[in-house]
C-alpha cells in the first residue's frame, strides 16, 4: 500500500475518536469543489454540463474554510472541474494544510507545468492526476489528442520536485483490461507514490451514457485488472475497496463518508447525485433520508454504484472498527498478489481480449469550444 504512515494513523486515531464517542455518521474526506469549469470535456464527466453562468462561478477560500471546519475531516479531496483554473487555489490549498489536512488536489495536469510554481511540496499534498489509461486510450477518454503527453510531462515535473503525486483513473465498460495492467506498470515508472482506482458513475447529464458499468461487470473487470498483481502496482487507497471491487467482499454504501461541498452548497446525498442541497454541514447530516440511498436501498440511481466516494469510507471504516478489520487490511496488504487462474484466462477471454469487445466512448465538443461559449 502506498499511503504514508503518518496519514494512516491520522484515519486511524480519527475512526477510533469517532467509534468512542459514539458518533454513528462522520466524514472522511470533504469532496470539495470550487470551481465546476474546466479546460478538458471528457465524454463520462458529470460537472461541466452547467450553462455558462454556473461554469463561471466558484467558492472564496473563506468558504472553502468554512466546509472543512464545519465537518472536520482528516482528508480533503479537491476535484472540479479543473481545480488550477482556480484563481485562488494556492490560497485553498494552503490553508488546508495549515489546518493539517491531507489534501488530495485531483487535476487534468494540463495546467500543472505552468502552475507548479506556487506550490510547495508537503506531506499533506498530493496531486492526483487524472490519467485515464495509455495514451489512446485516456486521449480518447478526455477528447483530446495529445492530453496524456502533457499529464505525464506534469507527473514528471511534480516528481522532480518532491511533490507526492498519484493517479487517478476512472474505469468504463470497454475497458482493455490489458491494457490497463500495462498502464499501472507504466505510470509506477513514473515514480508516482500510487494508483487510484474508480468504476465511472453513469452521471444523467455526461453526453456518453452507453458505457458505464453494471455491478457484475464492475466485479469481473476489477478481478481480471487487480488479480495476479506486479510487485511494483501500488495502490493509493484502502485494500478492502480494492477487494470489494474485485467482488471479494460487499459493502453497503456510506455516503456521508466524502460529503460534497460546492458553490450550491452541501449537497445531498453525495459526490454523484443532487437531491438538493443544505446550508450547513449539520443540516446536511440531519435532513438526508440516507435509508434511501445505498445500492440496497432500491433506488434505481444506486443500482449499479461502487463508485469510490460511497465505498471506500465503507472499506476504511471496516479496517479501523474492529481488531477483524483491521487483520482482513494487514492480510491484504501482505499478500497483495491475488493469484488468481480464472483472471488470467478472463485476460485472454474474447471478453477482453477480442478487440471488437471493447467499446469506444464517443467524441464530443471540444474543450476549446465550451471554453468560447462560456466565454470562460
Ligand atoms: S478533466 Fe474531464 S472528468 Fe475531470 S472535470 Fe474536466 S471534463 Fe470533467
Ligand atoms: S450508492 Fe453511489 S450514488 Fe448512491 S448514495 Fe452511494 S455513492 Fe451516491
Amino acid at each position: 500500500m502506498a499511503i504514508p504512515i503518518s496519514q494512516m494513523w491520522t484515519v486511524g486515531s480519527y475512526v477510533f475518536r469517532k467509534r468512542l464517542s459514539g458518533q454513528k455518521r462522520y466524514p472522511l474526506v470533504l469532496m470539495l469543489e470550487p470551481l465546476f469549469r474546466c479546460n478538458l470535456a471528457c465524454a463520462g464527466c458529470g460537472k461541466i454540463q452547467y450553462p455558462g453562468h454556473i461554469l463561471k462561478k466558484e467558492l472564496t477560500p473563506e468558504e472553502c474554510f468554512r466546509a472543512i471546519d464545519e465537518c472536520g475531516a482528516p482528508m480533503v479531496s479537491i476535484p472540479g472541474g479543473e481545480p488550477l483554473m482556480h484563481p485562488r487555489i494556492v490560497e485553498i490549498v494552503e490553508g488546508m494544510i495549515r489546518r493539517k489536512k491531507y489534501v488530495y488536489l485531483c487535476t487534468n495536469a494540463l495546467l500543472l507545468k505552468e502552475k507548479i510554481d506556487g506550490f510547495r511540496p508537503s506531506k499533506y499534498l498530493t496531486f492526483s492526476v487524472h490519467l485515464d489509461g495509455q495514451r489512446e486510450h485516456h486521449d480518447f477518454s478526455v477528447c483530446r489528442e495529445g492530453g496524456y503527453d502533457l499529464a505525464v510531462e506534469g507527473i514528471r515535473e511534480a516528481v522532480r520536485r518532491g511533490f507526492r503525486v498519484t493517479t487517478n483513473t476512472t474505469l468504463f465498460d470497454g475497458a482493455d483490461a490489458n491494457s490497463v495492467r500495462s498502464f499501472f506498470s507504466e505510470v509506477m515508472d513514473l515514480g508516482v507514490e500510487g494508483i487510484v482506482l474508480s468504476p465511472g458513475y453513469s452521471y444523467e447529464k455526461a453526453p456518453d451514457q452507453k458505457h458505464f458499468l453494471g455491478r457484475a461487470r464492475t466485479r469481473r473487470l476489477f478481478r481480471a485488472i487487480l488479480s495476479n498483481r506486479e510487485k511494483r502496482w501500488k495502490f493509493n487507497m484502502s485494500p478492502l475497496f480494492l477487494e470489494f471491487l474485485m467482488g471479494k467482499r460487499d459493502y453497503r454504501c456510506t455516503p456521508w463518508g466524502a460529503p460534497a461541498y460546492n458553490i450550491f452548497g452541501w449537497q445531498k446525498p453525495c459526490y454523484l447525485l443532487q437531491d438538493g442541497y443544505a446550508d450547513t454541514y449539520r443540516e446536511l447530516v440531519q435532513s438526508t433520508d440516507w435509508e434511501s440511498y445505498g445500492t440496497e436501498s432500491g433506488n434505481p440511481k444506486c443500482a449499479n454504484c461502487m463508485v469510490s466516494c460511497g465505498y471506500e469510507p465503507s472499506a476504511v471504516h471496516d479496517t479501523f472498527s474492529s481488531i477483524r478489520g483491521l487483520l482482513a487490511t494487514a492480510r491484504a496488504t501482505l499478500f497483495n498478489r491475488y493469484e488468481d487462474r480464472g483472471a488470467r484466462n478472463l485476460l485472454t477471454s474474447a471478453y477482453f481480449g477480442a478487440p471488437e469487445a471493447n467499446g469506444k466512448l464517443i467524441q464530443i465538443e471540444s474543450a476549446e469550444t465550451r471554453m468560447e461559449e462560456t466565454n470562460v
